[in-house]
């Protein structure tokens, strides 16, 4: 069995190991968001395909969901001691080797795809981790800020403002020029079934299909979705900001209405929401009701199962 996933990073990550284990089986292809990507200090960052590598290849600190077990982060604290304005963003010292590598091989020319192989190579993570594109595409979001209407990039205000200023907009800058990275129409094309983990529905599954040509493709293909929002809440994060950013209320049922029947122009033709949000509704999708938290992998291994399950019927 083919299987692509859509992915953002601790959400999508944390699924797709569940994934692995409910389908060891499987052809595992995950188009990752790279709508997070900064570039600081002359690095390129790339959030969601490390938070997915490091995952998949049991690199991961676990409990932070994000960065490298056994981190440290003595390059942060000097960085804050130089007054660094953007020493807000955690970069820790053996990440820091990852960005080094990438930073290399971009320098080099080759394309982000490639390096992220390249990566992939040491990490062996079980999946084909591809970026959603080559090309540089970022998150930025209007806000209001000492006084004046500001636009500041993803990472600014999700993590230096803990997405506490409202969004007025949430633009993908670059992603009307962007193409999808090589191999991601493909796997699009020759899979079975194509999964939309609990990531987080705007900044992370939103700017995935904001690259022209991945929403077409995935019309003519049997799409699930699991929902990051269990009764009324986003399970972790700020989610609930970003949608409420797009005018979508923060619910299972809005999410799957903003998704959208597939065969009435949208994504999904089935939708699971936790049982606490039992009695959902999405109108030409088939809504299913079961445990929706990843407390461990057996739970998470559940999720998938009944995922795959409902893309059967
Ligand atoms: P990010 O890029 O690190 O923000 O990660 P994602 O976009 O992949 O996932 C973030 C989303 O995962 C959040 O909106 C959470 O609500 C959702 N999430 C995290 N843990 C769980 C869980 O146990 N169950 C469900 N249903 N959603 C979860
Ligand atoms: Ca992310």
């Amino acid at each position: 069995m083919k299987v692509v996933a859509l992915a953002g990073g601790v959400g999508g990550a944390r699924f797709l190991r569940g994934l692995q284990a409910a389908a060891p089986d499987a052809e595992l292809t995950v188009v990752v968001n790279t709508g997070d990507d900064i570039t600081l200090y002359g690095l390129r960052i790339c959030p969601d395909l490390d938070t997915v590598m490091y995952t998949l290849g049991g690199g991961i600190d676990e409990e932070r969901g994000w960065g490298r077990q056994d981190e440290t982060f003595h390059a942060r604290e000097e960085l804050q001691a130089y007054d660094v304005p953007t020493a807000w963003f955690g970069l820790g010292d053996r990440d820091l080797a990852t960005h080094l590598v990438r930073r290399q091989m971009l320098d080099a020319g080759f394309p982000l795809s490639q390096v992220t192989q390249a990566l992939c190579a040491r990490w062996q993570p079980g999946a084909t981790l591809l970026p959603m594109s080559d090309e540089r595409v970022e998150t930025h979001v209007r806000v209001t800020l000492d006084g004046g209407e500001r636009v500041i990039h993803f990472q600014e205000w999700w993590i230096k403002h803990r997405a506490a200023l409202p969004a007025k907009a949430i633009v993908s800058v670059g992603a009307e020029q962007a193409t999808p990275a090589p191999g991601v129409l493909e796997a699009i094309a020759a899979a079975d079934v194509v999964v939309l983990p609990p990531s987080n529905p705007v900044v992370s599954i939103g700017s995935v299909l904001q690259v022209p040509g991945i929403a077409e493709a995935l019309r003519s293909k049997t799409v699930v979705g699991l929902s990051p929002i269990v009764g009324g809440a986003p399970v972790r994060g700020m989610a609930d900001a970003c949608l409420t950013a797009i005018g979508v209320e923060t619910s299972a049922e809005a999410v799957g209405r903003h998704y959208g029947a597939r065969s009435e122009g949208g994504l999904l033709d089935g939708w699971l929401v936790d049982t606490a949000d039992a009695g959902v509704t999405v109108p030409g999708v088939q809504v299913r009701a079961v445990p929706l938290l990843m407390t461990d992998l057996d739970a998470t291994a559940a999720m998938a199962r009944d995922a795959l399950d409902l893309a059967g019927a």
